[in-house]
């Protein structure tokens, strides 16, 4: 998989994985892929502001090292047209913990999407999005400061297992006869026709992933977001798998929300998490007038897709929206925007939800000082109002910046600590 093409730097060491956890060396190799549009602006930028912030958390004693893979445009200039090269498949695999730009999907290129593929083929069933706010970021709500959640969104099956019958196909029909005759359904004559899945091994594991990141990192409660009231056996099995799973699983540090009342009077218990679940409709709701009685959500595929960008939105936008998509060990942290073609390289666009990303990718490996460098020192930029143009044009007196620039500001400030 490496060799001329894609090459593996010779100073690092890969991360491994024993008794089920990451062994992370002071030497990292952690792998890169650029992306296209704006994606090779954002690289450049953020791979400067991640090394500095490395190397001001630990004095030089720990240092990434980083492996260039290639997927999207760029992988199609060296693997002969291709989009998706297996090698770099391969290399993600193999080095366990990488981060990308976002990627053009080919019209034609016989993919849905690459990063749903990318998805599928290295079974990243968990699509991770933290939103919190950072100071002086434009907002529309009154206290963006009360959103701080991390949501964990099922990846991999739903309404996007692309189990899907055109009107009028032979195929639809076969299944409308079916549906209609032998199992008494009644729509109307000539529905396109998909197919919702949801099953307790992709729910469970889901839903382990949340508690599991709901333990580790000190958070307070877990909500199954769903929309049961509907969809029972989808949606709503959803849910009871998630109660199921926390009481089989995690019975000695978590309590349900009735727990929380009948037996603890609504006050929660030292070292117990809270499972609740909420209707998706209603979530919606709360999560603008209510935020801070949320923590970690866990979510159905379409559910979680709405919501993690609605949320996002409360505390700044795509722009800044960090992401990742994880599976059992292998991760591959994400901006969440896409190419913005109109911007590829003009040095302009906003690169934080590429950083943020990294950010979570730091504290992934356990680097949460390096981590911590950045989330205190990059409000202080904002709040000097050193800002990309995104930024600006919600801003009085801003002064707007370029990509690198910004890269420049965060990074004496970083120095300066
Ligand atoms: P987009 O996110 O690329 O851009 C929409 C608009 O959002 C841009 O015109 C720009 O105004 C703004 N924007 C996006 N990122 C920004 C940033 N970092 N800073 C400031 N402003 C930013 O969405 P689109 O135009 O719908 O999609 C363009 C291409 O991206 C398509 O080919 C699509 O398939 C792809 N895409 C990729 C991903 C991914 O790789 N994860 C995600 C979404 C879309």
């Amino acid at each position: 998989m490496f060799g001329e093409r894609m090459k593996l730097p010779v100073n690092g060491t890969k991360i491994s994985v024993q008794n089920n956890k990451l062994v992370v060396p002071d030497n990292p190799i952690l792998g890169y892929i650029e992306g296209d549009g704006i994606g090779p602006d954002i690289t450049r930028a953020c791979l400067r502001i991640w090394d500095m912030a490395v190397k001001q958390a630990y004095n030089g004693k720990r240092k990434i090292h980083w492996a260039e893979l290639f997927m999207g445009e760029k992988a199609a200039g060296k693997f002969n047209g291709n989009y998706f090269p297996d090698e770099t498949i391969d290399a993600l695999k193999e080095i366990i913990v990488s981060i990308k730009g976002p990627l053009t999907t080919p019209v034609g290129g016989g993919f849905r999407s690459l990063n749903v593929s990318l998805r599928q083929v290295l079974d990243l069933y968990a699509c991770v999005r933290p939103v919190r706010y950072y100071s002086g970021v434009p907002s529309p709500m009154r206290h963006p400061e009360q959103v701080d959640i991390v949501l964990f969104r099922e990846n991999t099956e739903d309404v996007y297992s692309g189990i899907e019958y055109q009107s009028g196909s032979p195929e639809m029909r076969k299944i409308e006869k079916f549906l209609k005759e032998e199992m008494g359904a009644t729509f109307f004559d000539d529905a396109g026709i998909g197919i919702k899945p949801i099953s307790p091994f992709g729910s469970k594991r889901l839903v382990r992933k949340a508690i599991q990141y709901a333990i580790d990192n000190n958070r307070k409660n877990v909500t199954l977001v769903h929309k049961g009231n509907i969809m029972k056996f989808t949606e709503g099995a959803f849910r009871n798998w998630g109660y199921e799973l926390a009481r089989e699983e995690f019975g000695d540090s978590t309590i349900t929300e009735d727990e929380l009342w009948d037996k603890y009077d609504g006050k929660q218990p030292e070292g117990k998490i809270v499972i609740k679940d909420r209707i998706a409709d209603i979530t919606f709701q709360l999560m603008q007038l209510r935020p801070t009685e949320f923590d970690v959500l866990a979510t159905t595929n379409l559910n979680g897709d709405y919501l993690s960008d609605a949320i996002a939105a409360e505390v700044g936008g795509m722009g800044i929206a960090p992401g990742a998509n994880i599976g059992e060990h292998v991760a591959v942290f994400e901006a969440t925007h896409g190419t913005a073609p109109k911007y590829s390289n003009l040095d302009k666009v906003n690169p934080g939800s590429l950083l943020f990303s990294g950010v979570s990718m730091l504290e992934y490996i356990g680097w949460t000082e390096a981590a911590e460098l950045i989330k205190t020192n990059y409000p202080k930029v904002i709040e000097k109002k050193i800002v990309t143009y995104d930024f600006a044009r919600q801003m009085e007196n801003a002064t707007e910046v370029s990509t690198s620039g910004f890269a420049d500001a965060l990074i004496e400030q970083i120095e300066k600590g």
